[in-house]
């Protein structure tokens, strides 16, 4: 098994991980990054990013290729492995992987978030299958076709808006009376009649045959069949904090508390992004809270 020691480890590969690991990097401290899947987390298939950050009007993938590019340049080390555990270890932490095991003397969580599901029957069975999280991927599928979007926050309204690209009709369903989504996105999809909202109306199930074929909603006038041939769930995210250990304090919804310096309750291990308790919901927000923590990082390790 491996040991390679590094001064900071990064546990991430998306826009916060990224952005910490490149400030640690510049200020001299070798630093690696671990990425379960493909680096760029939950913004990798988002084509139009609204708001873009400076850089990233290009879109998701090109903004995080450039990042990951910029960091090769600044020497971190990028790790395709995930972690599965962090403990503490002679002053400092040890990070478990599926591929072996690594020393860092602070670790940066920037695990993020991953969306929720709806949890009713067909859903998972009919995953790949007409139940997608990407509009941006899968829309294309759905040449002409009738798709409905879960949901009433800003990506709910942003994707069910992209679905209008491909799609004849995109049904809106939202279990509440009004939208919590910003105003420029409620504007614009109130301006688009390929959208039918439901307001008041959950989903039961999804159903078909080979492919997702209906949707049973229910709302106060009681359960109907609406035919869909696709559903796209953007119900609020869920974080990826499982690999912690117990004593690394989280809020009601599992997210990780930190002090304001966003360092957990753990010393020496440091939460930002998307998997830290309190964080704004955009893209500068959780680059905002990497640069911060990495900048304290580095402070402590003087
Ligand atoms: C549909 C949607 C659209 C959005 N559009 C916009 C937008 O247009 N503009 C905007 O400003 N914001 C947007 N956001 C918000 C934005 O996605 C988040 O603010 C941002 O992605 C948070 O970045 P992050 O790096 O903290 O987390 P993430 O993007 O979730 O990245 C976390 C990374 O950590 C990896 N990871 C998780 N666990 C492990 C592990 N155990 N080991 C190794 N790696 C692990 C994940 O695979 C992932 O790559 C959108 C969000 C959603 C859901």
């Amino acid at each position: 098994m491996s040991t390679t020691a590094f001064d900071v480890i990064v546990i991430g590969e998306g826009i916060a991980g990224l952005t910490a690991a490149h400030t640690l990097a510049k200020l001299g401290l070798s630093t690696a990054t671990f990425e379960q899947q493909l680096f760029g987390g939950l913004v990798i298939n988002i084509n139009e990013l609204d708001p873009a950050p400076p850089g990233g009007e290009a879109g998701g993938a090109a903004f995080a290729a450039e990042m990951t590019q910029a960091n090769a340049d600044a020497g971190v080390s990028s790790i395709q492995e995930p972690v599965t555990a962090i403990a503490a270890a002679d002053g400092g932490f040890s990070v478990t992987t599926d591929g072996g095991s690594y020393r860092a003397r602070q670790v940066i969580v920037a695990s993020g978030a991953h969306l929720k599901s709806l949890g009713v029957p067909g859903e998972a069975e009919f995953e790949g299958r007409g139940v997608s999280k990407c509009a941006d991927c899968d829309g294309p599928m759905f040449q002409n076709e009738t798709v409905a979007v879960v949901g009433g926050g800003d990506s709910a309204l942003q994707e069910a808006q992209v679905l209008t690209h491909y799609c004849g009709k995109v049904w809106l369903i939202h279990r509440g009376s009004a939208f919590s989504a910003q105003q420029r996105f409620i504007d614009r999809i109130q301006g688009n009649d390929k959208i039918e909202t439901r307001f008041g109306t959950t989903v039961e199930a999804v159903l078909g045959g080979q492919m997702v074929e209906k949707l049973r909603i229910k709302s106060s006038a009681g359960s109907e069949e609406i035919p869909c041939a696709g559903i796209f769930a953007y119900i609020g995210l869920e974080p990826n904090a499982k690999f912690l250990p117990a004593n690394v304090k989280r809020d009601a919804k599992g997210f990780i508390t930190t002090n304001d310096a966003l360092e957990t309750s753990v010393s020496g291990l440091w939460a930002v992004g998307a998997v830290r308790s309190g964080c704004g919901g955009s893209l500068e927000d959780a680059m905002a809270d990497a640069k911060r923590a990495a900048e304290a990082v580095a402070a402590r390790l003087k």
